[in-house]
């Protein structure tokens, strides 16, 4: 990893080490739903508690507007978090992330344990980046280590402010996140293909922009295929458009015929009156679209040619649904194509690269999340390193960046 330093770079024994880490995980009724992002930073933690620091994890959680908000504590995820962790050495929990409370609680840490403290979100400095709230949070450790590549897009206290002013680096599952992305996208096996979905143009411009001049095949699916369509002249019905972008869908289509980049888009479609009405709905030529229906998932001709053109490719990244996914039937571009990719990707035939919250949800929804070669849960941030951005944490750790030895010697 260039000019980011990673946990190797550091010692460790006897500092106090503050780790931001994602554990925004969703809850409903009071109950975690899902553990993955506490599963995948237990290895940063277990090799800080190996190396003998005292381990302060800080997060956000929720949107609590920058003020206590009982139902949005982190309180509860300590047992989820201990789950994962030996019994041996619980996690302590702090109730405030600043002040004397936090200050005493970490002090009493011994060498390789293990505290959490309270949502950071629950001061307003945290999100407005403030000085003094992060010379607050950096007075509790002698390290910094962010292991969320999942919140690197945001400009946040916790995550661009305190690179500034620790030794700071990059946790195991961030390194993880970046090598992988970074490799796929550096230089990726050709021919290299994208498949791009969901719902509008206008937020995903600048990532198809960028991916045409990058990649030899672009698969346009999902709403946003509409505005393309409408610029070849396709009649859409009363299917999701932008008819302001048309323009612009235009000027990408021709940026990708310079960059030789073949962009495929739906040749016919599921079509429906409205979402909840799916037992009216009927597969349609793309030129036969009722002007009372709309496009809500692509049709089985298109599907079948995606699939056919994916078993040349070596590399596939992919970012949104290629339809309406959380109503039935209109899963069934996004999982058929879903099946065909993991397949390929166990024969070794190519990489697979998918990220983004609803599309990550329709494979996990499928059960294909495992074959894929790498899903990344950092939608913001993977949508900027895919459109080419640096993202605001990792420039503040990349401007941050100290030498080997100068970092042991400190
Ligand atoms: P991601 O989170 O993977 O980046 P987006 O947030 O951009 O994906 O888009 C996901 C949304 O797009 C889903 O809610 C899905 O229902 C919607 N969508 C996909 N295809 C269509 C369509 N043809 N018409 C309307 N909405 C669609
Ligand atoms: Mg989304």
């Amino acid at each position: 990893m260039q000019n980011i330093n990673t946990l190797a770079d550091f010692d460790f024994i006897g500092k106090k080490v503050l780790v931001r880490v994602d554990l925004n995980v969703p809850v409903l009724h009071g109950k975690i739903v899902d553990t993955a992002r506490i599963e995948r930073i237990i290895p940063t933690i277990e090799y800080l508690v190996e190396q003998k620091a005292k381990v302060i994890l800080i997060s956000h959680f929720g949107r609590p507007k920058g003020k206590h908000d009982p139902s949005l504590s982190l309180a509860p995820i300590v047992d989820a978090l201990n789950d994962f962790l030996p019994k041996k050495n619980p996690v302590k929990f702090s109730v405030d992330c600043q002040g004397i409370s936090a200050s005493t609680a970490v002090d009493q840490l011994k060498d390789g344990q293990i505290i959490l403290l309270e949502n950071l979100r629950f001061y307003p400095g945290e999100k407005a980046n403030d000085i003094d709230f992060t010379k607050e949070l950096a007075s509790l450790g002698d390290i910094y280590i962010n292991d969320t590549f999942s919140c690197s897009h945001r400009s946040h206290a916790s995550i661009t402010g305190l690179p500034n002013m620790l030794p700071s680096g990059i946790g195991l599952l961030f390194q993880e996140e970046l090598e992988n992305i970074e490799a796929s996208l550096t230089s990726p096996d050709k021919p290299f293909a994208a498949i791009v979905g969901g719902s509008k143009v206008s937020t995903k411009l600048t990532l198809l922009e960028n991916l045409v001049e990058k990649t030899d095949l672009l698969v346009i699916g999902g709403g946003m295929a509409n505005t393309f369509l409408k610029a070849q002249g396709v009649s859409v019905g009363k299917s999701l458009c932008e008819n302001d972008l048309v323009d612009t869908a235009k000027v990408i289509m021709a940026k990708a015929l310079k960059h030789k980049c073949k962009i495929i888009l739906p040749r016919d479609a599921i079509v429906a009156e409205k979402l909840e009405n799916p037992e009216h709905c009927e597969v349609v030529d793309i030129h036969e679209v009722p002007e009372d229906k709309m496009i809500l998932d692509l049709g089985p001709l298109t599907v079948s040619s995606i699939i056919e053109e994916l078993q040349n490719c070596k590399t596939i990244v992919w970012n949104g649904p290629l339809g309406a996914f959380e109503f039935r039937p209109f899963n069934v571009a996004t999982e058929s194509v879903a099946r065909a990719v993991s397949g390929l990707t166990r024969k070794n035939v190519l990489i697979s690269i998918a990220g983004g919250g609803d599309v990550v949800a329709a494979l996990k929804h499928s059960g294909l999340r495992e074959s894929f070669t790498y899903l990344s849960t950092a939608g913001g941030a993977f949508l900027e390193w895919l459109e080419g951005k640096v993202s605001p944490g990792i420039k503040s750790l990349q401007d941050n960046y100290t030498d080997k030895e100068k970092l042991k010697a400190s």
